[in-house]
């Protein structure tokens, strides 16, 4: 059964010590009712994974990380592996944020990789998808996006797909206070769906997480949470401030049925 899914990314923010303040002030303010009806994760930047981890501890509140790199161990300067994260609690791993896309110039393949080395490592990978605003524009962001499922899951299973989470996250919405609208997020949210269906069955897309991410807020949360096929959100200014991101996460909680 789908579960809601509400995943805080701090990026690049935040030292050590705040880190732990807001995991903490983000625990406090959160109850057993949304611990109950929603999953609640958060992705510090990988230096406060461990405080982090300890902040949250026994809380039912999930740890995950931003990034990944695919091999195992070695001669891999500044980079941090999967068992790494494993082993500091991370049970997701952000790939293919739009951010790493263009500013590190990653491609669906190294994508791909970076998610079958989450799954392969016992997490959960949370694959983003989007266009940019160009290719909205030029009406080809479905092209955009099928290929970006397509290279990003292959070599997936339907079976290992039960640990996908997809984020749908327009480039054009992210960090820029525009936000899709609730129909143009629902409208691919269902046009995903399809992709999935298409490349494995309908019942792995009838189970598949797939949520939002681009300026969701406290004001927009609800009309964006409330629309069809939306699972949850990615947030990233919003989940920086324990007031907004608790706000959010209780809207979702108060939002009763997940429809597709
Ligand atoms: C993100 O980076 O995943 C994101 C959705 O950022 P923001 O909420 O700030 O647009």
């Amino acid at each position: 059964m789908r579960r809601k899914l509400i995943a805080g990314n701090w990026k690049m923010n935040l030292g050590y010590r705040d880190s732990e303040k807001l995991a903490k002030d983000i625990s406090a303010k959160t109850g057993k009712k949304e611990l109950d009806s929603l999953d609640i994760l958060l992705c510090p930047p990988y230096v406060s994974l461990g405080i982090v981890n300890k902040a949250i501890k026994d809380t039912g509140i999930k740890l995950g990380a931003q990034n990944l790199f695919f091999e195992n161990d070695g001669a891999y300067t500044g980079e941090i592996s999967a068992s790494m994260l494993k082993s500091v609690g991370c049970e997701y791993v952000i790939s293919g944020h739009s951010e790493r896309r263009t500013i590190f110039h990653e491609t669906n393949a190294d994508v791909n990789k970076k998610v079958r080395k989450t799954i392969e490592s016992g997490m959960k990978p949370i694959l983003c998808v989007g266009e940019s605003l160009i290719e909205r524009e030029d009406d080809i962001f479905e092209g955009i996006i099928e290929k970006q499922l397509t290279e990003g899951l292959e070599g997936i299973t339907a079976e290992l797909m039960k640990g996908v989470v997809i984020a749908y996250e327009p480039v054009w919405a992210i960090g820029t206070g525009l936000n899709a609208t609730p129909e143009q997020a629902s409208s691919v949210h269902g046009f995903i769906g399809n992709v999935i269906q298409n490349l494995y069955d309908k019942n792995t897309a009838e189970e598949l997480v797939i949520i939002y991410g681009g300026s969701v807020n406290t004001k927009n949360a609800e009309e964006i949470l409330s629309a069809c096929g939306i699972d949850g959100a990615l947030i990233g200014g919003a989940s920086l401030k324990a007031d907004d991101f608790t706000y959010i996460v209780k809207t979702a909680a108060n939002i009763k049925q997940l429809v597709k």
